[in-house]
């Protein structure tokens, strides 16, 4: 049954690619490469956009409002030059556009 199945390759496992094997069909027999021999978290933070958050919630219904519950609305985005003078600001996001704020 399942060698009947139409094979993807998916070149990168980055946001992109991972995103598109969570959405495919489960009919969609999918293998993910990366050129990387290791996948490792970075420790970093993750902003979630809004337009992000609305992919996702298509992709998974129900994830969003757990992505939310576990982090927290960005208040303030600044930019600034290395030596920390802050060249624009950008107050809490508008929900308006996407349903959702930046996360
Ligand atoms: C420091 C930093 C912080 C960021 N913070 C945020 C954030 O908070 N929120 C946000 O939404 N975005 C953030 N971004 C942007 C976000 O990381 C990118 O938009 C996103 O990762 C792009 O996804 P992608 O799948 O296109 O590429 P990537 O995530 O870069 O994935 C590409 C993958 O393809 C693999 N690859 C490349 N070439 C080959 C090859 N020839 N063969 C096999 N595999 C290959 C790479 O190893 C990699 O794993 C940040 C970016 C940076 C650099």
């Amino acid at each position: 049954m399942s060698e009947n199945k139409l094979k993807v390759a998916i070149i990168g496992a980055g946001l992109g690619g991972l995103a598109v094997a969570i959405a495919l069909d489960p009919n969609i027999n999918a293998q993910v490469y990366d050129k990387a021999h290791q996948l490792r978290p970075v420790g970093a933070d993750l902003s979630l956009f809004p337009n992000g958050l609305n992919t996702m919630g298509a992709i998974a219904p129900g994830i969003v409002e757990t992505l939310i519950k576990a982090g927290s609305p960005t208040r303030m985005v600044n930019l600034q030059k290395s030596i920390g003078e802050i060249i624009g600001s950008q107050p809490e996001f508008e929900d308006w556009l996407y349903n959702y704020k930046l996360f």
